[in-house]
């Protein structure tokens, strides 16, 4: 890959992009309203026989992005859903809430339907003036290696990847319930397992949750292998003692919970790429990282370095024209601005999961009562909100 191509001669391609999900798509997008020649190796993601049951919490950057790229109006009302309220309760008491009238802010997050997203991003490329689909990686200035977690082109260019698996694996799925949701999030550390109502407008609008709960392998392998009502029945227990812990009756909270979709599963790792970029490529989103997704923050974290890479090229063109979309000194900006919070986001949910990781003894007590300390420290829980939101602390 030759970094000495410029933006106007050279390779008949600017940037190569590997890799279809979100983040390659979006990176598609935002380079080609650049002006930037692009071609796009996608190939048709496996048939899972489900499709994408996940619901991703977006942040108000990977919105702004998304409505920058003109992709977010395209979304059907019912395949995203504001969340204004979001409350994260301990194995005991302990509870932390967050509220978007506390935050200052319109809504905490949106709730957005996995395969709806992919569907008007890839409507969005066939409008896209520079972009071209490949069946295969074409000389370019540049190679965006956009292929997820388990990227062979990272592997060939010898990235490095360091993986810890979690030996958990994240149940997805979607629910209905009795009663309105109020745009509001739950989320149960039940130590060890992690619990995530999302509230959703699909199937029954102002009903609907996206499910994540996220289990030890052999427990979530046997709730898949549950038939629907035994699922069912575990998860209305499980909800009903996290509603309890805090004074709560399901019934008159949310009532009772049914499957709305088949159940699928994913395993979990945190990771981080060695090395983000060399001369004429980069990684970018899962490529680069993976988190836990008890944050929500793995798409938004992708999203995220888009925006920067987008920007670092687009701040590099003004200034030194010459200079390719490949330059080494350019990429290494964006990896310097994304490896940090990145780093962080990990160190968090991974930090998170260890103190809710033992059942009992004498952590239990202060985890929860941490919980309950920072629910209580105003100024430090709305600049934990306000981490998560990517958003700016009111002034
Ligand atoms: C249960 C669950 C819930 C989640 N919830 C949230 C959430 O609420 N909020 C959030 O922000 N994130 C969430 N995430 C994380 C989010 O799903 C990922 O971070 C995001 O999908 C990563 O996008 P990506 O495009 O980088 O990678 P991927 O989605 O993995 O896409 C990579 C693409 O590259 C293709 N590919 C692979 N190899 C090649 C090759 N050699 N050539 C060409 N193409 C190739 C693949 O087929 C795939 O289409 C969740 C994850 C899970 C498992």
């Amino acid at each position: 890959m030759s970094s000495t191509a410029s933006f106007t001669a050279g390779p008949a391609l600017d940037v190569c992009i590997r890799g279809g999900g979100a983040v390659g798509t979006s990176l598609a997008l935002a380079l080609s309203r650049q002006g930037l020649q692009v071609g796009l190796v996608a190939p048709p993601a496996p048939r899972t026989g489900t499709g994408d049951l996940r619901a991703y919490a977006l942040n108000a950057g990977s919105v702004a992005l998304l409505q920058s790229l003109r992709v977010w109006d395209a979304l059907p009302d019912t395949a995203r859903t504001p969340v204004d309220e979001m409350r994260v309760h301990g194995d005991e008491r302990g509870q932390l809430g967050f509220s978007a009238w506390q935050q200052q802010v319109d809504h905490l997050a949106w709730i957005v339907d996995a395969a709806a997203l992919d569907r008007v991003l890839g409507e969005a490329l066939r409008y896209a003036p520079h972009v071209q689909r490949l069946d295969e990686a074409a000389p370019a200035a540049l190679l965006a290696v956009c292929e997820g977690r388990a990227s062979a082109t990272r592997e060939a260019l010898g990235a490095g990847y360091e993986a810890r698996p979690y030996g958990h694996t994240a149940i997805a799925a979607r629910l209905v319930c009795d009663l309105p949701h109020r745009a509001t999030a739950w989320q149960w550390f039940r130590s060890p397992d992690i619990l995530a109502l999302l509230p959703f407008d699909q199937p029954e609008p102002g009903r609907s949750f996206g499910l994540v709960w996220s289990l030890p392998q052999a427990q979530a392998e046997a709730l898949l292998a549950d038939d629907d009502r035994s699922f069912e029945a575990r998860l209305n227990l499980a909800v009903q003692e996290g509603l309890a812990h805090q004074g709560l009756d399901a019934a008159e909270t949310l009532g009772t919970l049914q499957l709305a979709s088949a159940r699928a599963g994913w395993p979990l790792m945190i990771a981080n790429a060695q090395r983000w970029s060399g001369d004429g490529w980069v990684l970018v989103g899962d490529a680069a990282h993976a988190v836990h997704p008890l944050s929500g923050q793995g798409l938004n974290l992708g999203l995220g370095d888009v925006s920067c890479l987008v920007r670092v090229i687009a701040q590099a063109r003004r200034s030194t024209p010459w200079r390719s979309p490949g330059d080494a000194r350019v990429l290494r900006r964006y990896a310097r601005e994304r490896r940090l919070p990145t780093l962080a986001m990990g160190g968090l949910t991974d930090g998170l999961l260890n103190l809710f990781a033992t059942p009992a003894g004498p952590l239990k007590e202060l985890r929860n009562h941490g919980m309950d300390l920072i629910h209580r420290l105003g100024p430090l829980k709305r600049w934990l909100g306000h981490q998560a939101l990517d958003s700016s602390p009111p002034r």
